[in-house]
């Protein structure tokens, strides 16, 4: 009897499990796909479609307190960065894995930086695989202006300047961190703006983005 919180599939609602058969299967089997954004000039690649159960998975993760789903989605990451790996797609030494930043308010309401366990997922599939890996977390959001009722076009002007090097970390990098080849990592990617200033920003510190790894994108 479960007398203080009914506990549901964060997929379908299912009574009593914590993911039923059918969605377990669904976030353990990332489909892989590479998302052409025409103002990105690295390769995306997307974990999975934006499928209802993955969306009710990713929304119960980031925002519903469902933190029994990270063990599933860091699944999913290793196995997608091993797939990566196998096509050949990661090819390259010495890696730092970027996590996409977090607003200051988003940050206090979650109490953690999911995109910081997800570039610590692919970093540990990485060095398992014998690849030198190392997350970074050297990014900050700044919010100028609330993006609340902008149009996306509005949304990407509004972004710049929206994120930006976090100095004291990047500062103490060694000469060898700085030359590392960045993998930028990001849960939901949704106009894609936040990325291409994340890259910007990376870039103009003298970084080399090779690519970047989300969950899901809304977009087509
Ligand atoms: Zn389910």
């Amino acid at each position: 009897m479960r007398l203080i919180w009914p506990l549901n599939c964060a997929g379908c609602g299912e009574c009593d499990v914590h993911l039923c058969k059918k969605c377990e299967e669904v976030i353990k089997t990332p489909t892989l796909r590479l998302v052409v954004d025409k103002d990105c000039n690295y390769p995306i690649y997307a974990a999975f479609s934006y499928t209802a159960a993955i969306r009710r998975i990713m929304l119960a993760f980031k925002d519903g307190g469902r933190f029994d789903m990270l063990a599933y989605i860091r699944y999913a990451v290793r196995k997608m960065t091993s797939n990566l790996l196998t096509l050949n797609e990661l090819k390259f030494e010495n890696i730092g894995c970027v996590p996409a930043p977090s607003s200051f308010s988003s940050l206090k309401r979650r109490q953690m930086l999911q995109t910081g366990h997800l570039a610590s997922a692919i970093v540990s599939q990485l060095r398992a695989e014998h690849v030198d890996a190392i997350e970074l977390d050297i990014l900050k959001q700044h919010t100028k202006k609330k993006q609340v009722n902008y149009s996306g076009e509005q949304r990407s002007k509004n972004k710049s300047g929206s994120v930006q090097l976090k100095i004291s970390k990047a500062m103490t990098l060694s000469s060898q961190q700085r030359t590392r080849n960045i993998i930028l990592v990001d849960d939901i990617i949704t106009t894609g703006s936040t990325t291409r200033e994340c890259i910007r920003v990376l870039e103009n510190a003298g970084f080399r983005v090779l690519c970047v790894i989300v969950l899901c994108t809304t977009g087509s």
